[in-house]
């Protein structure tokens, strides 16, 4: 990486906030650090602020964005909701959890917001950041992972310019993202029923916990678009549950699996998680042609792991 900063690069302070208020007005892009990744927001209001996030990460234009609000009243002005996705708002808000729910015939959001589905995802962020950027542009903003569609998503700055570079408008500097992981979205079905539709840092026992009923069984197929295809991919293949590198292969550590890198020495998840993407990015810049990763276990947020590593050995 070049030690120079590149010029559409600010720190994350005051003066870089207020400029990122601007440029959302006029309908530019910017990344911000949220508490799970970067994400490239832009004014959830105006198409054609939102075709430029489709057209920075080269995303199809099926995949649907999740639009961030402030709050819970925000959020209200855009879509419908019943007294569970209250309850789960109340327990989880602000923070990594995102709600699918059915979009408002009077929200004010852009069409391709949602890719022609009747629903919207909706989230309020934890990250102070994203957060005073939320304020100060005073609107709903589209944000997915600021990274290039299909790629490792970023959860640094400088991931943001390996992968984005000049084709966000500015990049605020916020430092290393907390959780690590995108956020979960959970479907509120009207008329009953969830489901989680991307497993992520709250799991679904905490949501079956608030919602005192478990998740329906029955999938339905075209609810997440973006959620089936392969994806996080690092450019190489990928060899999962590796107790030991062999050959010519990068190996990603966790716990008693030592490796060129470790997710986390002492085995922890949430460490894990939150250090998962920065692996991969490290892996893709090595010169071995091969990435092995350790096993992780199944548990809590480890399931969210896992499906991000299946996606990107897939
Ligand atoms: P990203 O912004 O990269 O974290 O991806 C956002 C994810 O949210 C994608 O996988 C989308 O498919 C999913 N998503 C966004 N809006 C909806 C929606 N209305 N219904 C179902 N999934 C959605
Ligand atoms: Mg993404």
């Amino acid at each position: 990486m070049s030690t120079q900063t590149p010029p559409n690069v600010l720190t994350a302070d005051a003066a870089g906030v207020a400029q990122a208020a601007r440029v959302l007005a006029a309908g530019g892009t910017v990344a911000v650090p949220t508490e799970t990744v970067y994400g490239l927001a832009a004014r959830a209001d105006q198409a054609e602020a939102v075709a430029a996030i489709f057209r920075a990460k080269g995303r199809p234009d099926f995949n649907p964005l999740i639009v961030h609000v402030p709050g819970l009243a925000a959020a209200e002005a855009l879509a419908l909701f019943d007294e569970r996705a209250r309850a789960l708002a109340a327990a989880f808000w602000p923070g990594p959890l995102t709600m699918v729910l059915p979009r408002r015939a009077d929200a004010l959001l852009a069409a391709a917001v949602s890719a022609g589905l009747p629903t919207v995802a909706l989230r309020v962020p934890a990250h102070p950041v994203m957060r005073a950027v939320l304020e100060a542009a005073g609107l709903p903003l589209a944000a997915p992972s600021a990274n290039r569609s299909g790629g490792v998503s970023p959860t640094s700055a400088a991931h943001v310019v390996t992968s984005l570079g000049g084709r966000a408008d500015l990049i605020l500097d916020g430092g290393i993202t907390e959780r690590g992981l995108e956020s979960t979205i959970v479907a509120v079905r009207p008329g009953g029923g969830w489901q989680v539709l991307r497993p992520g840092p709250v799991t679904e026992a905490e949501i079956a916990a608030v919602l005192g009923e478990p998740a329906a069984r029955e999938r339905r197929g075209i609810e997440a678009p973006g959620q089936l295809a392969s994806h996080y991919a690092p450019g190489k293949p990928i060899r999962l549950g590796a107790m030991a590198a062999e050959g010519d292969e990068f190996l990603i550590g966790f716990g008693g699996v030592e490796g060129a890198v470790s997710m986390s020495v002492a085995g922890d998840l949430t460490e894990a998680a939150a250090r998962l993407y920065a692996c991969l990015h490290v892996a893709a810049a090595a010169p071995q042609p091969r990435i092995a990763v350790a096993p992780i276990p199944e548990e809590g947020v480890g399931a969210a792991i896992n499906d991000r590593l299946r996606r990107a050995a897939a």
